[in-house]
C-alpha cells in the first residue's frame, strides 16, 4: 500500500507558456478578475486560452465551505461587487472569448447564494459576445427557486460538480452532499429542459470503478448530458493526497463506458478539467 509520491511520467507536462496566454493575463489583471485557469494554475491555460474558453470566478476569492481538494481559500468573504457583471463581461468581449464559464466559491453567507449575480453575469456577457455560456454552479443548498435565478438567464450548459462518488462525499467535500448535488442537476433540467446539464468527477481519490460507474448511472438518471472525468491532483502538501494516478486507458475505458451510458459528450483524461474542450461539447 501507501500513497504513490511520484507523478507518473504521463502527468509531466511543461508549464504553459506564450504570447496569448501573457496578454490574456495581463487582460485580466488589469479588469480586476480571477479566472480558474490562473489561480488554480491549470495546466491546460495555453490550450484552452487557445481556443478562447476562459473560466471566472465570480463572488470573490474566499469560500465558506471547506472542502478538502479546493485550493480556494477559506473564511469571510467580500462584499458582492456590483460591477462585476460588466467586467467579466468586458474581458470576454475583449478577449473575443467563445466559450465562457462563469464559476463561484459557494456562498452560504448570501440569502440567495449569489444566484442572482450569476444571473447578471450571464445576461452581461451575453449582451456584449456572441460566446456561449456556461455556468458552473454552487450547490445553492438545491433550493429550485434560486438554480430558476440562475435560470432565467439561459445558459447554453448547466454545470455543477459531484466530485466524487457517494461514499466518499464526507471526506472529500465535507460539508457538501452527493443526493444535494443530484437534486440540483435534476431541477436545473427540469426548469429548463433545452438547457444542457453537466457534471464531474476527480478520479484518484479511493473510489471504485463499480462506484464510478454507480454514479454515472445516477447522473444519468437525472438526464445529465455531458460528463467529464479527470485526474485529482494535490493543489498542496495540506491538502488530500490522491490514492491513485489512474492511466490514461482507464480513462479512455471509463469515457467509452460513459458514452456507452448515453452521455452526449464526454471529456475523459488525466488532464480533464470540469472545463476542458468546454466549448465544443457546448456547441453540440
Ligand atoms: Fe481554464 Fe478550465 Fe481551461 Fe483550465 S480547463 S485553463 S480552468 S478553462
Ligand atoms: Fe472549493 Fe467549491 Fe468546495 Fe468552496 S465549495 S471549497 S470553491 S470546491
Amino acid at each position: 500500500g501507501g500513497k504513490p509520491r511520484r507523478l507518473p511520467e504521463w502527468l509531466k507536462r511543461p508549464i504553459p507558456s506564450g504570447g496569448g496566454t501573457y496578454f490574456t493575463k495581463n487582460l485580466i489583471g488589469e479588469l480586476g478578475l480571477e479566472t480558474i485557469c490562473e489561480s488554480g494554475k491549470c495546466p491546460n491555460r495555453s490550450e484552452c486560452w487557445t481556443r478562447r474558453t476562459a473560466t471566472f470566478m465570480i463572488l470573490g476569492e474566499t469560500c465558506t465551505r471547506p472542502c478538502g481538494f479546493c485550493a480556494v481559500k477559506r473564511g469571510r468573504p467580500e462584499p458582492i461587487a456590483a460591477d462585476e457583471p460588466d467586467r467579466v463581461a468586458e474581458a470576454s468581449a475583449r478577449l473575443g472569448l467563445r466559450h465562457v464559464v462563469i464559476t463561484s466559491v459557494t456562498r452560504d453567507d448570501l440569502p440567495d447564494g449569489g444566484a442572482d449575480h450569476f444571473r447578471r453575469c450571464v445576461l452581461a456577457v451575453r449582451e456584449r459576445t456572441g460566446a456561449t455560456i456556461e455556468v458552473l454552479t454552487p450547490d445553492f443548498d438545491g433550493r429550485p427557486e434560486l438554480i430558476a435565478i440562475v435560470l432565467e438567464a439561459r445558459p447554453e450548459v448547466f454545470n455543477h460538480n459531484l466530485e466524487t462518488v457517494a461514499r466518499l462525499q464526507q471526506h472529500v467535500r465535507r460539508k457538501s452532499q452527493y443526493e444535494v448535488s443530484l437534486r440540483v442537476l435534476e431541477q436545473a433540467k427540469r426548469l429548463s429542459p433545452e438547457t444542457r446539464t453537466k457534471s464531474g468527477l476527480m478520479l484518484g481519490l479511493g473510489e471504485t470503478t463499480d462506484e464510478v460507474l454507480e454514479t454515472l448511472a445516477d447522473l444519468r438518471s437525472i438526464g445529465c448530458d455531458f460528463l467529464t472525468l479527470g485526474q485529482y491532483l494535490q493543489p498542496s502538501p495540506r491538502h488530500l493526497a490522491p490514492e491513485r494516478y489512474l492511466p490514461p486507458e482507464e480513462f479512455d475505458e471509463l469515457g467509452r463506458l460513459a458514452r456507452l451510458m448515453g452521455f452526449h459528450e464526454v471529456a475523459s483524461g488525466p488532464f480533464v478539467r470540469s472545463s476542458y474542450h468546454a466549448d465544443e461539447m457546448a456547441r453540440k
